[in-house]
């Protein structure tokens, strides 16, 4: 369904995907007097966990779909894998926000990147390898490289990182030959994103850019303000980003990551149809989080601009944490974080520790970048945590 959207608080609002992003919006949703259903074929999901009504059942099933359809007034997804063809079905009954032909680009590389070029917004040279002739067309100035599917990748998952061509040959046959695209290996000097929202009529809101440190093509810090980036390319990012998002006719919250290269050129790397683990900040630091703003885009409320209140940082809580030398698993020491002041804890309630996978997180928020980075390195040393930035604060 088209048209405006109006879901008073006391409505009920539907999420697809029960994941810590569904969590954090039903928190949101339910703070402004929403009651939530969520699609989960997970029977012990974060956000199914809180949420008034769990549907458990698969994405793409009929009767799941129906009854969410039935419960809710609007609906959203958290995770852009869920199949873009759930979205259109629920769209014949529901206003779903973002759209499926949206939520479709931002699950293809190469359709993401050929909307990226349409918007003007430069990004990695790359070539789309979906065949043995593609595969022999790669160009060597694109080499060393990454290869990456084109589809279902997350936290670095689905990625290569290929020196020569013999690489580039044996990575495509163990990603199973599937359809990919090779990008070019830049010299980053760092990582930003920004994270908007953009309603029905038009009107965007976005927060300043986040800045990201990763370990391992999995996020580990976010700093807030960017604290390396020139107040001119920040703006070029924010630009660019509401140019890609206008451009699809987006409404909903979009994430758009860049790469800040080193000789100093800004260039787009993905989007995220929904809220992002680096704008989870927003939560304690502004008087307004990228959750609820996800909330007021899908229930027509009205999109005030956020405003930052505190410096943040943040950092991810992997499973790794839990998990100890000899293979049995504690829970980490809480009572020294949170000894340690503006330090707000967000666990997602996952039962199962695994490497790798993201169990929580810890914002800190201060008066100012310095001491927020000064205070989440400490709270790292309390959790035997590898501090992820090079240079010290
Ligand atoms: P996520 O969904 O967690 O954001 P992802 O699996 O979709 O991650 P990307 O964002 O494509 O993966 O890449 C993960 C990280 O790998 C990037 O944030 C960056 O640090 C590094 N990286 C990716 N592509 C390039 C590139 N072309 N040049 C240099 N570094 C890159
Ligand atoms: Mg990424």
């Amino acid at each position: 369904m088209t048209g405006p959207i109006a879901v008073e608080p006391g409505g009920t609002l539907g999420v697809l995907g029960g994941g810590q992003l569904g969590r954090m919006f039903v928190h949101a949703a339910q703070r402004l007097g929403y009651r939530c259903s969520v699609l989960d074929p997970d029977a012990d999901s974060p956000a199914g966990r809180v949420a008034e009504s769990h549907i458990r059942a698969d994405y793409l099933d009929d009767a799941g779909l129906t009854r969410l359809a039935d419960e809710t007034t609007a609906i959203t997804t958290e995770f852009e894998n869920v199949p873009a063809q759930a979205l259109r079905r629920l769209a014949s009954r529901r206003p779903v926000a973002p759209a499926g032909d949206a939520v479709a680009i931002c699950q293809d590389r190469a359709l993401e990147k050929a909307h990226f070029a349409a918007c003007g917004v430069p990004c990695a040279p790359y070539h789309v390898i979906d065949s043995e002739a593609a595969l022999a067309a790669a160009p060597d100035a694109l080499l060393p490289g990454i290869l990456k599917t084109s589809r279902l990748g997350y936290d670095g998952k689905g990625q290569r990182g290929v020196r020569d061509r013999a690489a580039l040959v044996q990575a495509w046959r163990d990603l199973r030959s599937v359809p990919c695209v090779l990008e070019q290996r830049l010299a980053l000097a760092c990582e930003i994103s920004v994270v908007l929202a953009r309603a029905v009529d038009g009107r965007q809101v976005h927060f300043a850019p986040l800045q990201n440190t990763h370990r391992e093509g999995i996020l580990a810090l976010t700093q807030w303000p960017a604290p390396d980036v020139a107040p001119s390319l920040q703006a070029q990012a924010v630009d660019a980003a509401m140019a890609i998002a206008a451009s699809m006719r987006y409404v909903g919250v979009l994430c758009v990551e860049f790469f800040v290269l080193a000789d100093g050129r800004l260039c787009v790397n993905e989007m995220a149809p929904r809220p992002h683990n680096s704008g989870h900040c927003t939560i304690d630091a502004s008087d307004c989080s990228q959750f609820e703003l996800q909330v007021r885009t899908l229930a027509g409320l009205p999109l005030a601009t956020p405003r930052a209140h505190s410096a943040a940082a943040m950092l991810n809580l992997l499973g790794d944490l839990w998990l100890v030398a000899d293979s049995s698993v504690r829970e980490p020491p809480w009572r020294e974080v949170l000894a340690l002041p503006g330090v707000h804890l967000h666990l997602y309630g996952k039962r199962a520790a695994r490497g790798g996978r993201k169990m929580g997180h810890l914002t800190v928020t201060a008066a100012t970048p310095e001491q927020a980075l000064q205070t989440t390195r400490e709270a790292a040393r309390r959790l035997a945590l590898a501090w992820p930035l090079a240079v010290t604060a």
